[in-house]
């Protein structure tokens, strides 16, 4: 079969690596690739956000089907395009996307689907959402509507510090049009986990838990990232609590967004804070998260491909999936600066010595070839290294020893993932 994956970033390397690996794949190519990825796929200059050029190429080639990792071409309604084309894709249309992208829709499906979540009211007005806050009290949770890159959400320990933050969002514009609206919401108290599951519009199928780590600094200290490192399953997310949220969450969501016209094909990756009356929704996005993905693909057994393909035609009531009993750790390496503005163009030395680690593997980031065969840094996230081991400990060293094997002076990453599981 031939593939075509969206995307650049470690998420996308991880499951490069691991539809290269199918005995089905004939040919794949990803737009636009790292270094990492070029190793297992032929790249191509082609943007993830560029939906026409990426629609033309697959028709031209006669790709068998499209894979997309992030949510920007989700959005843009990249899979609604391939579809019209007669192209298979693994994603979900804009309309369905909207989960990620609309804090108010998923509260919306949400109570319609009858999913525990915070409690909530959405204001377009500061005296309205103020008057809210004050009645409500603190702690509370006050967030852009739209996508604000993870900057929309003020988790406020003070009426004054919600009332501030909903009139800079409201009055004074600091999110734009995302923020032209807000959502207060109840502060929900427990550990938070990712969870994801494979959607084909009707069924689903469970992945795996995970827990990431947001902040930049040990001790979960500095400003907000992308994600500094990961690791699954989560223990605190026991196969009790998967089985309730695929009853409680994911399966009514999918009925009611299926009940909307808009049925949802592609990952659901369900944020979840764990609290002392059982699972709340916190969040939905719409692609496999980042590093959470990484750890996910080592410990998948079964081929990706066929499941993919399954999900995008709805014919996932056949898919069993296998999986390693052994955890996965990923540490991500960042660029010094990183999540401000960061080194650029370095040199990555060590690339080998690193994946030589047992149980390690080295996923790119932000890489591009360099000359003479170097390697070099374009990102803020560069490369996640991750491990496997028969636990989790044992997992998390591996996956240190490798980053130990770097030569990179100028990356940097946190020397504490896992500290929730491990202590
Ligand atoms: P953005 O839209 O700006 O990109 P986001 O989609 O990452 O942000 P959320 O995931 O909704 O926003 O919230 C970010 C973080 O804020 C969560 O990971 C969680 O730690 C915290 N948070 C959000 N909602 C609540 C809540 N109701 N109670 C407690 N903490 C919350």
């Amino acid at each position: 079969m031939k593939v075509l994956l969206v995307g650049g970033g470690g998420r996308e390397h991880a499951l490069a690596r691991k539809l290269a690996a199918s005995p089905l794949l004939e040919t794949l190519w990803c737009a636009p690739g790292n270094a990492g990825i070029a190793a297992v796929a032929e790249c191509l200059p082609i943007a993830a956000e560029d939906v026409p050029a990426l629609v033309e190429f697959a028709v031209a080639r006669g790709v068998d089907l499209v894979v997309v990792g992030p949510e920007a071409p989700l959005t843009l309604g990249l899979a609604d395009r391939c579809r019209e084309a007669g192209l298979r894709c693994f994603g979900p249309g804009a309309a369905a996307a909207q989960l990620e992208g609309s804090k108010t829709f998923t509260k919306e499906v949400a109570d319609a689907a009858g999913v525990p979540t915070a409690a909530w009211a959405r204001f377009t007005g500061s005296d309205d959402a103020c008057r809210y806050i004050r009645e409500r009290g603190a702690p509370v949770v006050v967030k852009a509507d739209g996508l604000a890159a993870g900057k929309g959400v003020v988790v406020a320990a003070t009426v004054e510090e919600a009332e501030a933050a909903a009139r800079d969002m409201l009055d004074g514009g600091i999110h734009g049009a995302a923020g032209a609206s807000v959502v207060i919401e109840e502060c929900l108290i427990g550990e938070e986990v990712s969870f994801f599951a494979l959607c084909d519009g009707e069924d689903a199928v469970p992945l795996a838990g995970a827990q990431d780590h947001k902040r930049v600094g040990d001790g979960d200290t500095g400003p907000n990232t992308g994600g500094m490192g990961a690791y699954s399953p989560a223990p605190a997310f026991t196969d009790a609590l998967q089985d309730q949220v695929m009853a409680r969450m994911i399966r009514p969501t999918l009925r009611e967004m299926a009940r909307r016209g808009t049925p949802f094909r592609g990952v659901l990756f369900a944020g979840l804070m764990l609290t002392a009356e059982g699972p709340k929704l916190i969040e939905y996005n719409v692609r496999f998260g980042d590093p959470e993905c990484q750890t996910l693909m080592l410990r998948l057994q079964s081929d990706l491909l066929p499941v993919l393909l399954a999900a995008s035609e709805g014919r996932l009531g056949e898919v069993q999936l296998d999986w390693s009993p052994d955890p996965a750790v990923v540490v991500v390496v960042a660029a010094r600066g990183y999540p401000g503005a960061y080194v650029k163009n370095t040199v990555i030395g060590g690339l080998d010595a690193a994946a030589a680690v047992p149980g390690a593997v080295v996923f790119h980031a932000g890489t591009a070839p360099g000359p003479d065969g170097t390697v070099l840094s374009t990102g803020g996230r560069v490369l996640g290294v991750a491990a496997t081991a028969p636990d989790l400990r044992a997992a998390r060293d591996a996956a240190y020893r490798a980053v130990d094997a770097l030569r990179w002076p100028e990356g940097f990453c946190r020397r504490d993932i896992g500290w929730r599981a491990l202590g």
